[in-house]
């Protein structure tokens, strides 16, 4: 999305821009009727225990069921979501969807959790607790179920603002993950002042293409793992596509795993099948 800012900082009209408007205006009213139609469903992509590898949770993932274009994923249209306000009755969508599906599948007597990614816009929206507790309330979904899943960058916004934030949060038994941990402009501080639960190292750390980093990734891996582990947190790798990112982590203390290599984000009908496998 190239901006054209001329001097002062006004924008000055560029041939280009005029389609681009153009498309993102479509893109954004389509995404008004798409809300109206419920045309967004979510996925779920499940969690694993490092060591005994059983299903400890799902991550909610949203996908637009576009009439025309298919399964769109997140990147294809949450930014235009975020920008507009359409992330507030989206993200509000979501939580509810998430807390209903995850209720329904047992997960106050199974125990596991439902996380629910927050963007930025959402969590600085003063509805967002009532948001929270509206969904909890009517899916009957334990609040110890649910993990609302933040980027280091929305927290650092405002981070004043946001330790407040995420404490009401908590105070209503939500625990709240740092997602993409690493890629942000991360601050030691940040972990000290917030309150946060889980730490999701970022996939870039996990998936390396050169040996040469990945022998820097290993040992800051392990500085995470030791940092999270310290504080009384839990890690959660995301992106493990290989046996021996597996078995890398697990050396290094991960506590939860999460990536195409033990399942990808499924429909919920398939999502299912994780909880109860087929007697062998
Ligand atoms: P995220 O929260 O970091 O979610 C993880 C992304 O990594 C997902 O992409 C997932 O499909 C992908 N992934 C999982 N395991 C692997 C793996 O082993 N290898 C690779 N290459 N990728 C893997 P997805 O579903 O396209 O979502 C992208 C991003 O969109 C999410 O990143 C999240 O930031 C955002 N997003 C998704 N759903 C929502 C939502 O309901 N609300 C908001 N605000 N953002 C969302
Ligand atoms: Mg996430
Ligand atoms: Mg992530
Ligand atoms: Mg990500």
């Amino acid at each position: 999305r190239a901006k054209h800012e001329g001097k002062n900082g006004v924008r000055t009209f560029q041939p280009a821009m005029g389609d681009e408007t153009t498309e993102r205006v479509d893109l954004e009213r389509d995404l008004r009727e798409a809300l109206v139609r419920e045309e967004f469903v979510l996925h779920y992509q499940g969690q694993f225990d490092v060591r005994s590898q059983a299903l400890v949770g799902f991550e909610a993932l949203v996908r637009w069921q576009h009439p025309t274009q298919g399964l769109l994923p997140p990147g294809k249209f949450i930014h235009v979501a975020e920008d507009s306000e359409l992330i507030l009755p989206l993200g509000d969508w979501v939580l509810r969807q998430a807390c209903r599906q995850a209720a329904a599948w047992g997960a106050n007597e199974r125990g596991f959790t439902i996380s629910v990614n927050v963007s930025a816009l959402q969590f600085e929206h003063a509805n967002l607790l009532q948001s929270v507790e509206q969904a909890l309330a009517s899916s009957g979904l334990n609040p110890r179920r649910l993990i609302l899943e933040l980027t280091e960058s929305v927290v650092l916004r405002h981070p004043e603002a946001a330790a407040g934030h995420l404490t009401r949060l908590r105070d209503l038994g939500v625990r709240i993950a740092l997602d993409d941990f690493g890629t942000g402009h991360s601050s030691l501080s940040l972990l000290r002042q917030m309150p946060i639960d889980v730490l999701k190292i970022d996939r870039s750390f996990i998936q390396d293409s050169h040996p040469w980093e990945a022998a820097s990734s290993r040992v800051l891996i392990g500085v995470m793992v030791t940092l999270a582990h310290g504080l009384k947190m839990k890690v959660t790798a995301e992106g493990v596509e290989t046996a021996e990112q597996h078995a890398l982590l697990r050396e290094l203390g991960c506590d939860v795993l999460q990536g195409f290599l033990l399942s990808r984000p499924l429909a919920a009908s398939q999502a299912e099948a994780l909880l109860s496998p087929p007697a062998a």
